[in-house]
């Protein structure tokens, strides 16, 4: 995934002409930490794991990302993830640098009273470098409001009653209206901005989801309220498709009831993986990393991608469905409604003021539809694609705040 994402931040230096120390600085992360997290669990036995936390880059504002909750956690994979999100708040012009992190554990495997115990000992070891103006995490994979409330109460025994040290906080805990479904929202809302560029609208468009977990149900219920068929849906345990459109309201409370999509009665039965070729217009992949690839890019059906999930598309597949006219709006740009909203609970923090449901979704929209409008400007001028657009944006507001953060007397255009 590293490398991945460093041959499209290459592809955007390129076009901007990016001089090469330039290049060199953005790339590297500013700060990477890695902690031993060791602890006698509630079974009596020793308990061992590592954190991470990559601090990619914070000139545009204190760092922000994730914190995962998974075996294969490590440092490559922080940094990957860390360099997205610097770039990722950076199209959508929220107030943050990049960061990501997490602990290579399996929670679902461990007792919760010892994964709040190695909670509270990862935040023992980064509580002088996260914070609110330095670096504020959030939920991503295995991680939850509930670790976010451990995290927050941890680091307030250190320096006060700090809500804002973290975002994805429960709702009686200082979060924000609007946060769950925020990603899925943002999703739906680049699909209608894309389709207008077109002349079209969600009404009648057929709709292929892969993943039926937070961002997926959230994009399937805010599109099908639009008029749009979720013709076919998948998980890890299996797929539905229905020509006609499936019944969205009843999918999301079977899955809520059965945790997988699978044997949901009002639909034909499908693989999983068939819901990345199926007879639609857009596909959203909202599952996991690198599921397009040079194998199945040929098959994909759909005239518009819209990438809900982190890196679902090899470089090999992006480049085949550019030749065939596919039209691809990236993960940093598709996801970053998360990161918004996010953004919108911290303000709320700092400023120790709620918003409601309506504001949060009116500010959501504007935000994702103004920065859909300023990468296809960007892609316009350059006469490129969305994904190297966004990338080159991404790079041109970080760079330029870093050379007039840095002082350098040197011109470097950007
Ligand atoms: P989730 O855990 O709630 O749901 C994931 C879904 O993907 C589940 O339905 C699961 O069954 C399915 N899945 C997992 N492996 C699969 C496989 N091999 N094939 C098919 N389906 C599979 O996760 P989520 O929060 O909805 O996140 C989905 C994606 O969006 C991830 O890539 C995540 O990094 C990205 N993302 C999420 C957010 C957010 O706010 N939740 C923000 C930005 C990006």
């Amino acid at each position: 995934m590293l490398e991945a994402s460093h041959r499209y931040f290459h592809r955007a230096a390129d076009l901007l002409d990016l001089d090469p120390q330039l290049r060199l600085i953005l790339l590297t992360p500013n700060r990477v930490m890695k902690v031993e997290l060791a602890f006698e669990g509630a079974d009596g036995k020793i308990i061992r794991h590592t954190g991470f936390r990559v601090q990619h880059n914070n000139r545009r504002g204190p760092y922000k990302g994730g914190l995962r909750f998974h075996p294969a956690m490590d440092e490559e994979h922080a940094t990957a993830l860390a360099n997205l999100m610097t770039w990722k708040t950076a199209v959508v012009g929220v107030p943050f640098g990049g960061a990501k992190g997490g602990i290579d554990c399996d929670p679902k495997t461990m007792d919760p009273i010892d994964v709040n115990t190695m909670t509270r000992l990862f935040v023992g070891q980064l509580k002088e470098v996260i914070g609110p103006m330095i670096d504020v995490p959030a939920p991503d994979m295995n991680t939850d409001g509930s670790v976010m409330a451990w995290i927050m109460d941890e680091y307030s025994k250190y320096h006060g009653f700090s809500p804002a040290v973290v975002t994805g906080k429960p709702l009686h805990l200082f979060g924000s209206e609007g946060r769950e479904e925020a990603t899925g929202r943002g999703v739906a809302h680049l699909v209608v901005a894309a389709l207008a560029e077109d002349g079209r609208k969600p009404d009648g468009i057929k709709v292929a989801i892969q993943g039926f977990g937070n961002v997926g149900t959230f994009a399937a219920l805010t599109l099908s309220a639009l008029g749009a068929k979720i013709v076919a849906v998948g998980d890890y345990f299996g797929g539905v498709a229905r020509p006609d459109g499936l019944d969205v309201a009843a999918l999301v409370e079977w899955t809520r009831e059965h945790r997988t999509v699978k044997g949901f009665a009002e639909a034909e039965e499908i693989e999983p993986s068939a819901v990345l070729t199926a007879d639609c217009d857009v596909l959203i992949p909202a599952a996991i990393e690198d599921v397009l690839t040079e194998e199945n890019a040929a098959e994909v059906r759909a005239t518009l991608i819209v990438e809900a999930a982190n890196a679902p598309t090899t470089p090999e597949a992006d480049e085949i469905l550019l030749k065939r006219g596919v039209k691809i709006i990236p993960d940093i740009l598709a996801n970053a409604g998360g990161v918004t909203v996010s953004y919108f609970e911290w303000a709320q923090n700092i400023q120790q003021y709620r918003w409601d449901l309506e504001r949060v979704r009116l500010e959501l929209e504007k935000t994702m539809h103004r920065a859909y409008a300023e990468v296809r400007a960007m892609a316009r001028q350059h006469r490129t694609d969305m994904r190297t657009a966004a990338f080159a944006l991404g790079i041109q507001r970080v760079g330029r705040a870093a050379v007039s953060r840095a002082q350098i007397r040197r011109a470097i255009a950007l």
